[in-house]
């Protein structure tokens, strides 16, 4: 593909960054500046959705006939770009990009008509129930039984490291449906409602202090069969398909941009402040070293991402992107640490010692503490680098 912009693409780049500078709440912002978790706190993301579906900009990546947008790759891109250098928060991708993919490919028509629009207007907001005690990795061993009784199924079991499950009013789920064959053959794809009798969440919290993942408990929940997404025991494929959305169904490489971004400004403040710092030069090497990973990611991601346009899937390539993406995350939050020095300690930093300081800094040391389980959530970086062997090289 060609990854030049056209002058039309240059053109709508600029009505979006109008468009940002007229509705982009100054408080959604400094939410986003100073949050340390993988996602905004929900408010905020639900009150920048909204702004976004009054003007049709919600899911550029649906199709058209649900709310999307016909935007060439390149647009949905820039779009994306302009949105996290102005600071606006990711959306929450729970219901609008992980969920609603699956339903659109593999819900009955009542499922489309009932669901997509609740999931876009925010109506809805979703929790995903895949993994267990015992089953993350190894997802295909997971045990939340759904037993079958006339129209209902009755689930028993639990799931854990649900994230938000806190806040929200429903979750999809993983169930066992049958345990005869293969462990992959008898799982089904069930919505259930968090208000359900029998249903209950237990916090966990993380090593950054956040309240975030949960364990949820479902004690004799009947859930009508018609919460069903597709067939009964075919749910592994339903599963698979929303993984490649999890892993890599948006654009990372902005949001990495906008994060450099915050990395320069930290390095620029820190350098008033020390006369001899980096004098060795490690820093300014290790920051280079960053901005050509993120162009190779950049590029990357519009390749791949060009073939999701007009309800693609991403396909087994994603976990290139999840890889990548967490890899230099995790290493901007690492050298951010670093830059910080004493000042990030103890865990939530006062950092006096840096004039004007911003916002952002009193974020590094959680951000850095919370982002340690990019490599684990959403499948671990060796479980991306297997499917990446079997899958995209066919070792
Ligand atoms: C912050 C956070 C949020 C999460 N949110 C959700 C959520 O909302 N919904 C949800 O369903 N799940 C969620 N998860 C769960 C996440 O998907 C699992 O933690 C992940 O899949 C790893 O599973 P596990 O924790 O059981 O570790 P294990 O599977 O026990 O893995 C332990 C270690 O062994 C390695 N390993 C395992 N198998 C292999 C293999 N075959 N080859 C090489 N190495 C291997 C792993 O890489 C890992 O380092 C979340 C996790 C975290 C940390």
């Amino acid at each position: 593909m060609d990854l030049s912009f056209t002058p039309r693409e240059l053109e709508f780049q600029q009505e979006v960054r109008q468009f940002l500078a007229g509705n982009l709440p100054p408080h959604i912002v400094e939410a986003t500046a100073s949050n340390s978790s993988v996602f905004v706190e929900k408010d905020i993301a639900l009150a920048w959705q909204a702004i976004l579906v009054e003007k049709g900009w919600a899911v550029p990546q649906w199709p058209t006939e649900h709310g999307g947008t016909d935007w060439t790759p390149a647009q949905k891109y820039l779009f994306s770009k302009e949105c996290y250098l102005a600071g606006a928060p990711m959306l929450i991708p729970l219901g609008l990009l992980m969920l609603a993919p699956v339903i659109m490919a593999f819900g009955s028509d009542e499922q489309k008509r009932e669901l997509l629009p609740k999931i876009l207007s925010g109506e809805h907001y979703w929790c995903q129930g895949y993994s267990e005690p015992g089953a993350g990795s190894d997802l295909a061993s997971l045990k939340l039984k759904a037993e079958s009784d006339g129209d209902d199924y009755i689930v028993n079991g639990s799931k854990m490291w649900t994230t938000h499950a806190h806040l929200a009013d429903h979750i999809f789920c993983l169930v066992r449906t049958d345990s005869s064959g293969r462990p992959q053959q008898g799982i089904s794809f069930l919505l259930v409602s968090m208000d359900t009798p029998g249903v209950s969440v237990a916090p966990i919290l993380t090593m950054a202090g956040d309240h975030e993942v949960n364990q949820v408990f479902f004690d004799n929940v009947r859930v009508p069969k018609s919460n069903r997404i597709g067939e009964e025991n075919k749910g592994w494929q339903y599963a698979k398909y929303l993984l490649e959305f999890e892993r890599g169904g948006g654009f990372s490489a902005p949001r990495i941009q906008h994060e450099l971004q915050r990395l320069g400004k930290l390095v620029a403040a820190t350098r008033q402040e020390i006369a001899d710092f980096d004098a060795d030069g490690e820093i300014a090497r290790r920051i280079a070293r960053l901005h050509i990973d993120l162009k190779a990611l950049e590029i990357t991601e519009l390749r791949i991402l060009s073939s999701v346009s007009g309800g693609g899937n991403p396909g087994p390539e994603s976990s290139i992107l999840k890889l990548n993406t967490t890899r230099l995350e995790q290493s901007i939050n690492e050298l951010s640490v670093d830059v910080l020095g004493y000042r990030g300690f103890p865990m939530n930093p006062i950092a006096d010692g840096i004039p004007n300081r911003p916002d952002y800094i009193s974020s590094v040391v959680p951000r850095y503490l919370n982002n340690r389980a990019a490599s684990i959530f959403g499948g671990s970086q060796e479980v991306q680098r297997n499917i990446i062997a079997k899958m995209v090289l066919g070792l």
